[in-house]
């Protein structure tokens, strides 16, 4: 790979080459972006994120099937790069992540987008400086999809977006099949890493200044269950990590209820580097729809669990992912999603309204709902969940908050970080404290984010 990469430099060499990179989609996504956007900066490329893109010499799109509309977004913006390439014919568009996956996609580009250069996968993005390098040498359209991971090696590359936190890959692809999910059909089963390779990348991080950990997969539950040796699980990961030096705060996401351990509870409740936040998602407080959707756990074993994690972990904060307008849902479905919501109380909650991905088992369930009942249920699930947030926001007034400072914002002059529940926190103080833990004094609380006063020198 590195002989592509001094390749493609040579070609750049001296020609001061702009790349912009566009994320869609999830977590996975943006690590995804870091590592392409590392092999850009080798390859002689300078990031930018000029919205205009008038110096733009190639843009990437890391493409997503998950969210909603998420064809619209994309093809949309080769619309836009289309006609910004007739004025700059060497404007590079390149195309990656998991929509590359899907075959009705690849062939939409073949026969409509010809003027896409470089097409690749979620199970070949280190080839990117290898395919670049073709399409440029050849000015031809380069398309190259594999159909499942040859066990290569995926962490290989990586620039981070923050100097003080950083995400580390722990199991990638997903088992588990639910039936309105493209995932384990764009990102294949699910594969641990080796637990000493996990602890060497964040021990690295950590002497690099990292004090937050996010550790990452589809279901983080589910780790070490294919591995074959050095068999380790999730909570015993934790507990590794959680003894390495000078690391500060231990994230993780997500997490798969039908996969919550007892000993993963008590490893949250039990190390102190690991945030008390639990985000877990329920998607419908309906059996008939949970089982529709292949979930493989009841709304009376979710909230039985969630009184476990309550009654072990003190103050715990939970979020979720909620869908609304599965196919079939009946007002009373949706309303025992919101009688879920209510007996929960959840801190923050990401809604969706149910979209259909080509290739799954939901897209042709048959019952797809009316466009106007959703957008109606939707707007009553964010009601309810916005008065339950605010509510449980309130408690954090008066409170003081350890604050690992994010961002300075130069405009208004105010600091945002984000307390060890997740909760975003605005205030005022110097902008040298970005990358700091800080104590804040909580003034006053909204629905989405915190406002508050730096306290102590
Ligand atoms: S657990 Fe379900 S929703 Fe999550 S990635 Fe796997 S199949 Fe998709």
């Amino acid at each position: 790979m590195d002989y592509y990469i001094d390749k493609v430099f040579d070609l750049n060499f001296g020609k001061k080459k702009t790349a912009k990179i566009n994320t869609f989609g999830c977590q996975m996504n943006a690590h995804d972006s870091e590592k392409l956007c590392d092999m850009l900066l080798k390859m002689g490329y300078k990031i930018t994120d000029d919205k205009n893109n008038n110096d733009v010499d190639l843009v990437l799109f890391n493409t997503c099937c998950v969210r909603e509309n998420p064809e619209d977004k994309l093809f949309g913006n080769l619309g836009y790069f289309k006609n910004k390439k007739k004025l700059k014919p060497d404007l590079k568009i390149i195309l990656c992540g998991c929509m590359m996956q899907q075959k009705h996609i690849i062939e939409k580009i073949k026969k409509s987008y010809d003027f896409v250069d470089v097409v690749f996968g979620t199970f070949n993005a280190h080839k990117f400086p290898e395919l670049l390098f073709n399409n440029l040498v050849t000015n031809s359209q380069i398309i190259d999809i594999w159909k499942e991971n040859k066990n290569h090696e995926e962490e290989i590359y990586l620039t981070r977006k923050y100097f003080f936190k950083a995400s580390v890959n722990i199991i990638y692809g997903c088992n588990n099949f639910c039936s309105y999910c493209i995932v384990p059909y764009v990102r294949g089963r699910e594969r641990s890493r080796n637990f000493n390779e996990i602890l060497d990348e964040i021990k690295k991080l950590v002497d690099d200044g990292v004090k937050e950990i996010m550790l990452l997969g589809q279901n983080v539950n589910s780790y070490g269950l294919d591995l074959k040796e050095n068999k380790i699980n999730f909570a015993e990961l934790l507990f590794k990590v959680n003894n390495i030096n000078g690391l500060e705060r231990i994230r993780f996401m997500t997490s798969h209820p039908k996969d919550l351990s007892d000993d993963l509870i008590f490893a949250i409740r039990d190390l102190n580097k690991v945030c008390k936040h639990l985000h877990l998602p329920v998607q419908s407080g309906s059996n008939r729809i949970l089982k529709l959707m292949n979930r493989k756990y009841t709304r009376e074993k979710y909230l039985d669990l969630i009184n476990k994690i309550k009654m072990n972990i003190n103050d715990i904060a939970l979020s979720t992912d909620i869908i609304v307008g599965f196919p079939s849902e009946t007002e009373n479905d949706f309303l025992e999603t919101i009688d879920l919501i209510k007996k929960v109380e959840f801190n923050s909650a990401f809604s969706f309204i149910y979209s259909k991905r080509e290739g799954t088992p939901a897209a042709k369930m048959s019952e797809q709902i009316d466009s106007e009942i959703v957008k109606k249920r939707f707007g009553y699930l964010i009601k309810v969940l916005n008065e339950i947030i605010e509510k449980k926001n309130k408690i954090y007034n008066g409170k003081v908050e350890k604050i690992l400072v994010e961002e300075f914002d130069e405009e208004n002059k105010k600091l945002t970080g984000r307390n060890e529940k997740n909760m975003l926190v605005h205030f005022e103080s110097d902008k040298n404290l970005v990358g700091k833990i800080v104590n804040v004094k909580i003034i006053d609380a909204k629905p989405f984010y915190l406002i508050g006063q730096k306290i102590g020198s």
